[in-house]
């Protein structure tokens, strides 16, 4: 008993972005260890049987800067340093279990987490989303950048080295969480306005979060809040798991979208 929990696996320690690119290779193989949040309990329990492990929590692949009008957020920036981030970021950072938890989980881990199997992870996707967020990656072919839409959409396989958000002219989330500190939130959807158009997006409904491009389109044809609301579940079939219905989600959805948007106006 006792020693490294990886137990034969390869573990990596990167002390510099490059290291961490390096180690990383074209990712065959390859667990990233962020905060560990996630990882730490699937390897311990069992449910996850790492070949090669690469630690980036030293790898210098934290911070938050201005760059173009835009946030640069290093992958590696914890959620309790993302608090008082550009909305809606901030009050999803803020609204994620405790300060324990946040102090260790990373904007990386929640963008690259996996669909928990009781509950929904990746909470700030959906404001990762409305802000028209561009994610850096490295791993096969080398370094690009895409949307974060496009990375939800085929996640895996890449190293996450930062996120670049868009700064709203208005911002607004709305939420299903329950009263205790290490519960997980049910259900948020996230709008904004950026360069003058309405994006809307749900985390919490499905395995990771969704535009929903239809109440979207809705908005921009002229819809009122509650008009557009009512085509909330166009581009989503709401999800069972331990913490509620996909029927009362169904239900629940449309509500907070009509809210979400009569908050940014
Ligand atoms: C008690 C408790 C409560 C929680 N409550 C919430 C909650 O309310 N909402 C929520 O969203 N989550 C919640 N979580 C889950 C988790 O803490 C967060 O999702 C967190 O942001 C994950 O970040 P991490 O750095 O710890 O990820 P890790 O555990 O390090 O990694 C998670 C996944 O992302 C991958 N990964 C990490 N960084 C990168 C990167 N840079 N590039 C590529 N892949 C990467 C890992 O390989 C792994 O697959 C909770 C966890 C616990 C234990």
């Amino acid at each position: 008993m006792g020693g490294s929990p990886f137990g034969a696996a390869e573990v990596v320690v990167a002390a510099s972005p490059q290291e961490a690119i390096d180690a990383f290779g074209d990712g065959d193989g390859v667990t990233v260890l962020a905060g560990g949040t996630i990882v730490v309990p699937d390897v311990t329990y069992g449910r996850l049987d790492a070949r090669k492990v690469v630690l980036i929590g030293r790898a210098g692949l934290s911070g938050v800067r201005s760059e173009g009008g835009r946030t640069v957020i290093g992958a590696g920036t914890t959620l309790a340093e993302l608090e008082d981030a550009v909305e809606p970021l901030g009050t999803c950072a803020r609204r994620v279990a405790d300060p324990e938890i946040r102090e260790q989980a990373t904007l990386g881990g929640n963008l690259c987490a996996p669909p928990g199997a009781e509950s929904p992870r990746g909470d700030l996707q959906a404001g990762l989303l409305v802000l028209d967020a561009q994610v850096r990656s490295a791993g096969a072919g080398g370094e690009r950048t895409e949307s974060v839409e496009d990375v939800l959409a085929s996640p895996g396989g890449r190293l996450v080295l930062d996120v670049s958000v868009a700064e709203p002219e208005a911002a607004a989330t709305a939420t299903v969480r329950r009263p205790h500190a290490h519960a997980y939130t049910v259900m948020r959807v996230c709008a904004a306005r950026v360069a003058g158009e309405v994006r809307v997006a749900v985390s919490g409904a499905g395995p990771r979060a969704v535009r929903l491009r239809a109440v979207e389109a809705a908005v921009a044809g002229g819809a009122d809040a509650e008009s557009a609301a009512g085509h909330a579940l166009e581009d989503v079939t709401p999800q069972d798991d331990a913490l509620a219905s996909g029927w009362y989600r169904g239900k629940v959805l449309p509500v907070l979208v009509r809210d979400a948007l009569t908050k940014i106006g």
